[in-house]
């Protein structure tokens, strides 16, 4: 055997290798898998963002682009190792992909015949079902609360009640404490007295109302842009308006962090659809001259600040690449409405970037402005089309009363007093330069009220969080597959009421935890 054919060799296995450990990484968790060559990608339980997440993770291993052709046409773990093979050099580092010959959608399949088995059609037998039961009691055999569901008795600014204890809170993304703040809960009262507790319509057939007319018009303008719309929830929102604008000739490309909801949009829409790493504008630039001209529209899907890393993208740059190449923005901001900006006005007030240079604005009620619900801002014509035409606006009963009203007080408490901003940014910055000096990995978390301590491992963070709530600290483990094992964390929401020495004391038992386990 030659010297060549050995180092070859050696490349085969490192290619099947990582193609098979991705794949059983992918693989929905409590789902047994022994992935082989021929193993069906869509039967051993990978759908298409499981799938995504297995090209991402090849193309940064052996530095190559599949071809868009190529990757929708991957059915088995064979497939997805002979592409490997066919475009990775000896060198162990690939070429990047031709630009496809065509925008070319796959045949559908002819129907295979099988045998209707138990856990086909009951309910309590799905595999997954039964996995997850197990998983359950496993946790608690190991001693654990769950983590997850913890029931509070009362909430407050900064405090909740658990278990009949008062402990800090830093689970919850009402940022400026908007939803405890006399002026919001007023108004709510109001509503629901003038109004009565449900808009009991869509608001195109009879839940409209002068309040939901006057938050359209107050977040249009708080916002920077001609129109806005509020649509009854905010994940709803990115999945019936991606899902509705966008279809089988064009794409979406959006950040491999992006939210779950700008995700399953992207899915539901039938467009082809594709992660790019995270913040990565050069992997867009080269991905968009590559391929922009096979499609109608490009989608540039982002989040303006990613909830789970509370870090931001580059927006100047992402407008410049979305100008050059005619595409699309679509900006979640979910997280940046309230937080950034001297007066909360979101990422582009962060930046200085003008609205009207991006296309589509999509944020939340239900984070910074302490209520319920989601909106789209951007040019009327846009927004009117989207009135009449968005599933989950036309289809879906309307904001309540008592939350649009809460969300207009927000509204206009944050315009009378944007110092709550700043002192919301002076709290975050505290907790991030105390846990940085503490030396806890705070990832990528700048600017913004979140702020991620990456243990790396799910038992750890489960061991941390149970010692931090029996210490009057409240803090969410956030575990696979919300993020890869190897990244869990426990994650903290900061709010412009916690004090000093709430923070302070938080960072100082934080860093006991964690070096005791
Ligand atoms: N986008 C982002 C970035 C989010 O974090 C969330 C939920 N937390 C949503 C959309 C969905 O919003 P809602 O909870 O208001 O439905």
């Amino acid at each position: 055997m030659t010297a060549g054919s050995n180092i070859r060799e050696d490349l085969s296995t490192a290619i099947a290798d990582a193609v098979f450990e991705q794949v059983k990484r992918a693989v929905p968790e409590g789902l047994e898998c022994k992935p082989t060559l021929d193993s069906r990608l869509d039967e051993i339980g990978l759908d298409s963002l499981a799938r995504m997440s297995v090209v991402n993770y090849l193309e940064e291993r052996f530095q190559l682009r599949f071809s868009e052709d190529a990757l929708y046409d991957m059915e088995t773990c064979r497939d997805l190792i002979e592409y490997l093979e066919g475009h990775v050099g000896p060198d162990g580092v690939g070429q990047r992909a031709e630009a496809p010959a065509e925008n070319r959608l796959r045949e559908p399949e002819a129907p295979r015949s099988r045998e209707i088995l138990p856990q086909d059609c009951d309910v309590t037998l799905f595999p997954e079902c039964v996995a997850f039961q197990h998983r359950i009691s496993d946790t608690m055999a190991a001693g654990f609360a769950n983590p997850f569901f913890r029931v509070k008795q009362r909430v407050d600014k900064t405090t909740c009640t658990i278990d009949g204890r008062e402990v800090v809170s830093y689970t919850v993304f009402d940022y400026l404490g908007m939803a405890r703040q006399e002026a919001v809960i007023a108004a709510a009262k109001e509503a629901l007295d003038r109004f009565g507790a449900s808009a009991a319509a869509s608001r195109l057939v009879g839940g409209n109302n002068t309040l939901l007319e006057q938050l359209d018009e107050e977040i249009a303008q708080f916002v920077g842009t001609e129109a806005a719309t509020v649509f009854p929830s905010g994940h709803g929102t990115n999945t019936s308006v991606l899902g509705h604008l966008f279809g089988t000739e064009d794409l979406i490309l959006y950040d491999e962090l992006a939210h779950n909801s700008i995700a399953q949009g992207a899915l539901l829409s039938h467009a082809k659809i594709r992660a790019f790493p995270h913040n990565d504008c050069d992997f867009l630039e080269r991905l968009l001259a590559d391929v922009r001209h096979n499609y109608r529209r490009v989608v540039i899907a982002l989040d303006g600040v990613y909830s789970m890393d509370g870090d931001y993208p580059d927006l100047p740059r992402f407008i410049e690449i979305k100008r050059r190449h005619g595409a699309v923005l679509y900006v979640d901001e979910a997280h940046s409405l309230g937080t950034m900006g001297a007066h909360g006005r979101g990422i582009c007030e962060h930046f200085g970037v003008d609205p009207g240079d991006g296309d589509i604005w999509m944020g939340t009620i239900s984070k910074a402005l302490g209520s319920l619900g989601g909106f789209i801002a951007g040019r009327e014509v846009l927004v009117q089309y989207l009135k009449y035409n968005t599933p989950s606006f036309v289809f879906a009963t309307a904001l309540s009363p008592a939350n649009t009203a809460a969300a207009l007080a927000a509204l206009k408490l944050l315009r009378d007093e944007p110092q709550c901003v700043e002192r919301l940014r002076n709290r975050s910055r505290l907790f991030l330069e105390l846990a940085q000096q503490a030396g806890l990995n705070t990832g990528d978390s700048r600017d913004t009220p979140i702020i991620p301590v990456i243990l790396g491992n799910s038992l750890k963070c489960l061991k941390v969080s149970t010692a931090l709530l029996a210490q009057g600290i409240d803090a969410q483990s956030i575990l696979y597959p919300a993020v890869p094992d190897s990244k869990s964390r426990i994650r903290f929401f900061i709010n412009a009421e916690h004090t000093e020495e709430q923070i302070r004391r938080t960072v100082r038992v934080l860093l006991e935890c964690v070096n005791s386990f």
